[in-house]
């Protein structure tokens, strides 16, 4: 049998890296070259988390600009990767009875394509989103995704997208480089339970229990950093993981990556 298809998280940042050749954007072409050829993508992405479970079941998803205040150059990109279909159809199979809406409105949003652009540039293997359901509490999403590793024996690329830590508000937009002390500490407690298959750490950073004041910073909102938790669950026994782009920047946006298997 062949080697599961590894699983990847991506830390994408501004969507400015889609246009830039810059140290996250270099990073994301490595690790695409070190990947074996997926079949096809499945997405979780940061920016597609709604009241419930959806997969975009077209053939041709629309490129979605689901931001504000950027360069015209970055509303005139197209990401123009078929859709999946019988994937969508696939997934909904692997999450059932849980009911999962084929979704022919939705596309690619700027979590994935931003990345997509440095991973797969020539656009030419199909993608298809899974929402983020916002009613759902972290342990929920860390257990749905163990539903979808099979399809890592599918040839599928299971891709999260999303910040480890995500704080808009603290961005310090003048200093790309500079990492405010929280965020690099949370950032690092991140690693480190990454490293050690810390699935429970994981979801209790997001938990809205945790007391943890660099938590709360790091994660004022959950939805960029779940997508961490789906790949996380991906990790299997004696499984290696490899971190990428393990750095802050603008102060409190976490560009960790990291690939399971
Ligand atoms: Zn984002």
């Amino acid at each position: 049998m062949p080697s599961p298809m590894p699983a990847l998280f991506v830390g994408h940042g501004t969507p400015m890296n889609t246009l830039e050749r810059n140290v996250n954007s270099n990073a994301w072409r490595r690790i695409a070259a070190d990947l074996p050829r997926p079949e096809a993508i499945l997405a979780i992405s940061a920016h597609w988390s709604i009241p419930g479970l959806a997969v975009t079941a077209m053939d041709r998803p629309a490129t979605l600009h689901d931001f504000r205040g950027f360069p015209r150059e970055l509303f005139e990109f197209r990401y123009p990767a078929p859709g999946d279909p019988a994937l969508a159809e696939r997934v909904q199979a692997l999450l059932a009875p849980l009911p999962v809406a084929s979704d022919l409105e939705w596309g690619l949003d700027h979590g994935t394509w931003s990345v997509l652009a440095h991973l797969y540039p020539g656009a030419d293997i199909p993608v298809v989103h899974l929402s983020l359901d916002s009613t759902r509490p972290p342990a929920w999403h860390a257990e749905l995704a163990r539903h979808l590793g099979p399809l890592r024996d599918e040839g599928v690329l299971l891709l999260g997208s999303g910040n480890v830590v995500h704080n808009l508000r603290r961005m310090d937009l003048a200093h790309p480089e500079c990492a405010l002390d929280w965020a690099a500490r949370f950032s690092a407690r991140v690693r480190e339970a990454l490293v050690a298959a810390d699935l429970d750490a994981l979801v209790d950073f997001v938990s809205e229990e945790n007391p943890d004041e660099d938590a709360r910073l790091a994660i004022p909102t959950p939805e960029h950093y779940l997508p961490l938790l789906y790949i996380a669950a991906q990790r299997r026994e004696g499984e290696d993981i490899r971190l990428f782009n393990d750095r802050v920047e603008y102060g409190s946006i976490g560009m960790l990556c990291c690939r399971m298997g």
